[in-house]
């Protein structure tokens, strides 16, 4: 490993282990219009995400729940991410993560400006374990604004 990747690696723990210290939008939304539940039975992550939707636009998101670090650093990255997007795009932005995450070939899209701060999570594709924990947000992000009724469940 280069000291490029390396100083480059513990950037992106700092920012996951910020997030999981002072976790951002890490609230309920008592205006929200949309909101869904996840578990990830794997480690034990819980959650539920809170979107306000209005017009085409996510106005405001937040989160509770406990679980690992992976996954409340994820959804607080998430809500930051998410928060004044369209949903289209947020849409998008959740393909783009999860690609990053699964796909072997993706290290292009570590690159991405679209996923901005959320690069921070393509170490993680190592850990196929934890790829679940980093996703659960999003799932449920997912569930939430297409309404499902199931929780969103990474297994
Ligand atoms: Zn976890």
């Amino acid at each position: 490993m280069s000291n490029i990747d390396s100083n480059l690696r513990e950037l992106y723990q700092e920012v996951i282990f910020d997030h999981n210290r002072q976790p951002r939008n890490f609230h309920a939304l008592p205006e929200a219009d949309h909101h869904a539940d996840g578990h990830n039975p794997l480690c034990g992550d819980q959650l539920t995400v809170y979107l306000r939707i209005a017009g085409d636009k996510v106005v405001d998101a937040s989160f509770v729940g406990h679980g690992c670090a992976i996954s409340t650093a994820s959804a607080s990255l998430m809500t930051e991410a998410i928060k004044g997007k369209p949903v289209a795009e947020v849409e998008a932005l959740f393909r783009a993560f999860h690609t990053m995450l699964t796909d072997a070939n993706a290290a292009e899209n570590e690159a991405q400006p679209e996923l901005g701060k959320l690069a921070v999570f393509a170490g993680v594709r190592e850990f196929p374990a934890r790829v679940k924990c980093a996703t659960l947000a999003w799932h449920t992000l997912h569930n939430a604004i297409i309404g499902a009724q199931a929780p969103a469940r990474t297994e």
